[in-house]
């Protein structure tokens, strides 16, 4: 269940500093499209122990009023489409503007909760300048210091606890979850049309099960899944230099919501920044993953090496996970979607499987004694015994003598062991070495 908490408002007021705040020493995710003005943020937070995701909509730069006017329209538009929340800040330096009322009018418009924040409030003097603000005709407001955090727990305790609750019942529990995330244009669509036409026998499409999900399920051929699909995919961002942020802030939910991750690429682009994004927040939420190369209808020149090649692009850039179906696909003329969705099942199966500890240690010590950790300050580092955590996705821990000294390149060598001797293509798999 994602939260997503967006920050809007004019330049220079403290959104960015409020953003860093908010994430401190989280990794934000940059997202440096060509052709969105500066670059927005969105990253992921907690405050007493919920999660939410933080959009800061950021960025654009100052222009004429009328880029500046249309600007501010389209961010609060997406705050509006894509958040739980949203924090309006404004700034007592610069007091209550034209702006200002002009964003807090489509806010007032929306039916999302709107915190209302005035920031650079860093002293007494400020707090009392700041009642400026109830020109705009509002009962509440927050005063905040942005660059110490002063005021920042008052509001995180009021959005979080407006959170819509998540007492509800899944109707698909148990059923493997996949999402179709990729790029616009790439063919999700398509796809998701092209399963449907297949899949005459659709049980149920439950809109608002999960307030900004659609979950539909599939049954036939033998596999019965749910495709995971947020509100707004269906309908296609107005803005265009908006696009890709918009399908990336959908993938971040829908991910969430998965088991398997399918990341469709267009043949005819190959693989770029945005699709390592979508690739790194599936493997960071260690979910299963499927790559497909879409639009194979349209490569004409089909030899062996044509697919060998866009694979080795691929692999060459996806890093140390290698183990990773990649299927070439056409959406259009159904060629090997079926395969697809098997292929996805199959590492749906991979994921959530649990090797016996009997058949893991008589697996794995063989190996480790046949090839130990290198000895380090003349130390040798002996693994005992290892067990497979009951997570939802593959983890694993051995026990040894002196985990501090197995380094990286062992661990590595360890998870290659797993996956050759167990197969979970396609499944990020966590190695962790611990004191017995
Ligand atoms: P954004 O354009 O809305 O993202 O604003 P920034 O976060 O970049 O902040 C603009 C400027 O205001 C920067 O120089 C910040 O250091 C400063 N600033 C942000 N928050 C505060 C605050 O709480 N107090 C003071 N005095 N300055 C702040
Ligand atoms: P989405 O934005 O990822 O959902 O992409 P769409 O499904 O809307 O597809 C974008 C465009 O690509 C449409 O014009 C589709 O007809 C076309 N398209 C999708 N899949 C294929 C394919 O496999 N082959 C070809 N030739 N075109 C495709």
């Amino acid at each position: 269940m994602s939260n997503i908490v967006a920050i809007v408002g004019r330049p220079n007021v403290g959104k960015s500093t409020l953003f860093n705040r908010l994430l401190e020493r989280r990794e934000a995710i940059v997202d440096s499209t060509a052709g969105v003005t500066r670059d927005r943020h969105y990253g992921k937070s907690d405050w007493n122990g919920v999660d939410f995701t933080v959009i800061d909509t950021g960025g654009y730069d100052v222009g004429t009023d009328d880029i500046f006017e249309q600007e501010i329209r389209k961010q609060v538009q997406l705050a509006v489409d894509e958040a739980t929340s949203i924090i309006f800040m404004m700034n007592v330096e610069e007091g209550l503007t034209d702006t200002d009322y002009e964003i807090h009018e489509l806010l007032r418009r929306s039916n999302k909760p709107v915190y209302i924040v005035i920031n650079k409030v860093d002293s007494a003097k400020e707090e009392v300048a700041a009642t400026e603000f109830y020109q705009l005709g509002i009962e509440k407001y927050y005063t905040l210091s942005s660059a110490t955090g002063s005021g920042t727990g008052e509001l995180l305790d009021d959005i979080v606890k407006d959170f819509p609750t998540t007492d509800y019942q899944d109707p698909f529990e148990g059923l493997p979850k996949i999402t179709i995330a990729g790029r616009p244009n790439v063919g999700k669509s398509t796809l998701t049309n092209a399963l449907l036409d297949v899949e005459r026998n659709i049980v149920t499409d439950v809109a608002g099960t999960t307030r900004d999900s659609i979950q539909t399920l599939y049954n036939k051929f033998g596999h019965e899944f749910v495709l995971v699909d947020t509100a707004g995919m269906r309908r296609k961002a107005k803005v265009s230099e908006d696009l890709e942020f918009y399908s990336v802030m959908r993938s971040i939910r829908s991910i969430e919501y998965s088991d398997v991750v399918i990341i469709m690429v267009d043949a005819t682009q190959g693989w770029e920044s945005q699709d390592m994004n979508i690739f790194g927040l599936a493997q960071k939420n260690r979910k299963g993953i499927v790559i497909l190369v879409n639009k194979w209808d349209l490569i004409e020149d089909k030899k062996t090496n044509t697919i060998r090649d866009f694979e080795k692009v691929i692999k060459d850039k996806i890093g140390q996970f290698q183990d990773i179906p990649i299927l070439f696909v056409s959406a259009l003329t159904k060629q090997r979607i079926l395969k697809a969705v098997e292929v996805a099942m199959e590492v749906y199966e991979d994921r959530k499987k649990k090797i016996k500890t009997s058949k893991l240690n008589e697996v794995m010590l063989p190996i480790f004694e046949q090839t130990p950790p290198p000895a380090n300050k003349g130390k040798y580092i002996k693994i005992k015994y290892c067990v497979q955590l009951p997570t939802p996705s593959p983890q694993f821990v051995f026990f040894c003598n002196l985990p501090q000294y197995v380094k990286e390149p062992y661990k590595r060598f360890t998870e290659n062991q797993l996956r050759k001797e167990f197969g979970f293509t396609g499944v990020p798999i966590e190695v962790y070495f611990r004191q017995k």
